[in-house]
């Protein structure tokens, strides 16, 4: 059972899915090459994939497979979590404040990155993102098709720093009940000045970063910058250059640009720090809602230090690189 409980005093909220114990324990030990669930003729260890990819001649078949039938040579697969942190079937239980309490309904996907066990992101190559986020939008657009979606969210975590408990990339698409806080936060950031002069705010960011020291890379259509108060060192955000509010909707050439910035990026991060962990998640409009709007991007979070005391208890981050300097060895690694 999970359930959604939201804080005492402010709006953010805490997941509780209810793992077991003994696997709680165990969480440190990185599932490796070995009995990977992830890796290809291990298929029926996650059970059927919905979405199923094939590449052939350079065309795209998305497939399914069947009960006890996989599809063989697949480039990329997305199925339903079996450690899902949320779920259709949850009981439709409610509380009222101060112990706000509602369930944590929604689907739980897992999307096998490529067929290649390693734990060095950079060896996937562009036109595979393109069959990966191609993957990532098929699934969330079918998920807005559901109910009690109000957003869907997009992460990746790579090694055991960043949350993974299986060393093959993967990444992750969890349907929420309710629009996360920090997307609550960027919608209304964006909405006074949206509604009240048709400028969007995120769009002025992106224009001054562009030409500023935190500049890392850009494309025709995108900019890749270290933000000005990044919390985390080496941290970068990616932004499509002209307005977007959803990575959901995003055109299939976008998608195919949009890989290659994210290749040659995780390709500058493995240049300057050697392999890492870290985070890739996905900042985009909540589909269902045109009043919160935001300028969707990529955030992409090294984990190279863990959260101390302060940082916990107080929302205060503790960040020993500028964002400056973290840009420019980026920028050259960066493969124009
Ligand atoms: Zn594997
Ligand atoms: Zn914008």
């Amino acid at each position: 059972m999970s359930k959604v409980r939201k804080d005492y005093f402010s709006e953010s909220f805490v997941l509780f899915t209810n793992e077991k114990p003994d696997k709680i324990k165990k969480l440190k030990k990185v599932v490796k090459k070995k009995d990977c669930p992830y890796c290809p003729g291990n298929e029926h260890i996650t059970g059927p994939a919905d979405l199923v990819l094939i590449s052939k001649e350079g065309t795209l078949a998305k497939l399914a497979d069947e009960d006890e039938s996989f599809v063989k040579d697949w480039t990329v697969r997305a199925f339903l979590n079996k450690d899902a942190i949320v779920s259709p079937d949850e009981e439709r239980i409610f509380s009222d404040y101060p112990q706000y309490s509602e369930p944590a309904i929604g689907y739980h996907y897992v999307v096998v990155l490529s067929q290649k066990h390693t734990i060095d992101v950079s060896e996937i190559g562009s036109e595979q993102w393109t069959n990966i986020l191609t993957t990532v939008q098929d699934k969330s657009r079918w998920l807005y098709s559901q109910k009690h979606v109000s957003y869907v969210a997009v992460y990746m975590n790579h090694g055991v720093e960043a949350g993974a408990e299986i060393e093959h990339p993967h990444l992750q698409i969890v349907s929420l009940p309710t629009v996360p806080p920090v997307i609550e936060a960027e919608a209304k950031f964006m909405k006074k000045p949206l509604r009240e002069k048709g400028i969007c705010p995120m769009c002025v960011i992106v224009k001054e970063e562009e030409s500023s020291k935190r500049i890392i890379g850009k494309t025709e259509n995108f900019v890749m910058f270290a933000p000005w108060a990044s919390k985390h060192p080496y941290e970068y955000w990616i932004f499509p250059r002209q307005h977007e509010v959803s990575f959901v909707k995003f055109t299939q050439k976008g998608i195919s640009e949009l890989s290659e910035i994210i290749h040659k990026s995780i390709e500058s991060l493995t240049k300057t720090l050697g392999i890492v962990a870290f985070n890739l998640v996905v900042h985009s409009s909540p589909e269902k809602k045109t009043s919160k709007q935001i300028h969707w991007h990529i955030e992409i979070y090294p984990r190279l230090e863990t959260k101390t005391g302060l940082e916990i208890s107080s929302n205060i981050q503790v960040n020993k690189i500028l964002p400056e300097e973290a840009a420019k060895k980026l920028a050259k690694n960066f493969q124009k």
